[in-house]
């Protein structure tokens, strides 16, 4: 008998009850309804405005029991603690720390049927993966900054050995399963930092340098974060995977993601030893809320990393077939052309290009 997997559903804010029926659609199309127990739960802004808390404890406690949580997007522009920061944001951030959801997993791919803004790359050049670390780096101080008197501020950067080995050691398993980069085929993990400024990303550097010994079949490859800046734009084809810390990881996968097609593309996996987080890597993008034309794929394809990581923790191998069809679907879609999101050129809403990718499946699905 086929498993059922329990699966916590959090809509969230602006575009993210959007995206987040999509992606649902999209994973019941491709497994079917049966295999999942959808259970949907409040979070984000707009609950923090009605209770309180962006992160009701039910709701984190559900996630904790779940087999793998979909999320949506959270975060009201103007909804805040009194000391400025975004409510809305909390409930991502209390779960990665809390879960110890340690790897946040970011594919940048230019799929056909997508036109880079950069002139030359065509599909198939872009194709890394940025790894981010999700639990230590600037983001870890969140809460627990000081500010004294309105007139000194600070946040602390926190690294642990634990945290880089373990984050430097994944970056290297993930490139061992990769194709290498486009424009060599090598196999090779960029370690993005600011090794010449900090002494904490100089430690970074040095415990992936020594991670690195582990793996002689990947090139070791250095990058600063604000060269990388240059490179990502001007030789996105040299990258395999790239390896960094929380805030930069933060910053470059929206530069990333603008090279494959716009925030609308990018899925993101947040991943821990025991449990997995799934949603687009874009926000909750209010200015385009409630007007049905937010880009679903990047969640769709957030759905397609969930089915394919339970498939693989839980040896089902008609889940990981199921994720492949999401994404062969993704990528009939966008090369046929007729159902584009406006941020792709397009004037299809969330729900027809939602409907293509179904249908997509459905034409995948009898032809077998
Ligand atoms: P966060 O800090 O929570 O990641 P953000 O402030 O960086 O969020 P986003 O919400 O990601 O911003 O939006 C950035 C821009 O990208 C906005 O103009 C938004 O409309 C656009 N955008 C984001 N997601 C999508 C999408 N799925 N489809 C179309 N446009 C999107």
């Amino acid at each position: 008998m086929s498993k059922t997997y329990e699966i916590a559903v959090v809509p969230g804010d602006g575009i993210g009850p959007e995206v987040c029926a999509a992606a649902v659609e999209a994973i019941c199309a491709a497994a079917g309804k049966s295999a999942f127990n959808l259970v949907e739960l409040p979070a984000g802004a707009a609950h923090f405005q009605k209770s309180g808390t962006a992160l009701p404890e039910e709701t984190f406690q559900a996630c904790k029991a779940a087999g793998a949580i979909l999320h949506g997007a959270a975060g009201i522009p103007g909804v805040v603690y009194p000391d400025g920061t975004e409510a809305g944001i909390e409930f991502g951030l209390q779960l990665r720390f809390r879960l110890d959801l340690y790897a946040n997993v970011r594919p940048i791919r230019l799929h056909p049927g997508v036109t880079s803004p950069l002139k030359d790359m065509k599909p198939g050049d872009i194709d890394y993966v940025i790894l981010r670390e999700n639990t230590e780096g600037l983001y870890a101080s969140r809460g627990s900054g000081t500010n004294l008197r309105d007139e000194v501020a600070t946040d602390t950067l926190v690294m642990t050995r634990k945290g880089v080995e373990r984050i430097a050691r994944k970056a290297f398993e993930l490139a061992r399963q990769r194709n290498g980069a486009p424009k060599d085929g090598k196999k090779r993990v960029t370690v993005c930092d600011k090794a010449n400024v900090l002494r904490s990303y100089a430690f970074f550097r040095k415990v992936c340098q020594e991670v690195a010994q582990d793996y002689p079949d990947v090139e070791l490859d250095y990058g600063y974060a604000d060269a990388m800046m240059v490179h990502m734009v001007r030789r996105p084809d040299f990258y395999d995977v790239i390896v960094t810390e929380n805030m930069f990881g933060d910053i470059i996968s929206d530069l990333g993601a603008v090279t494959v097609g716009g925030m609308g593309m990018s899925p993101s996996a947040e991943i821990g030893d025991e449990r997995g987080f799934f949603q687009a890597a874009h926000g909750s993008a209010p200015d385009i809320a409630g007007q049905g034309v937010a880009n679903p794929l990047g969640t769709i394809l957030a759905g397609a990393m969930m089915l394919e990581w339970l498939g693989e923790r839980h040896q089902d191998r008609a889940l990981v077939a199921a994720a492949k069809r999401i994404d062969g679907a993704v990528q009939t879609v966008l090369k046929d052309g007729e159902a584009l999101p406006p941020d792709l050129g397009g004037s299809a809403g969330t729900e027809k290009v939602t409907a293509a990718v179904c249908r997509a499946m459905d034409r995948q699905m009898a032809a077998a």
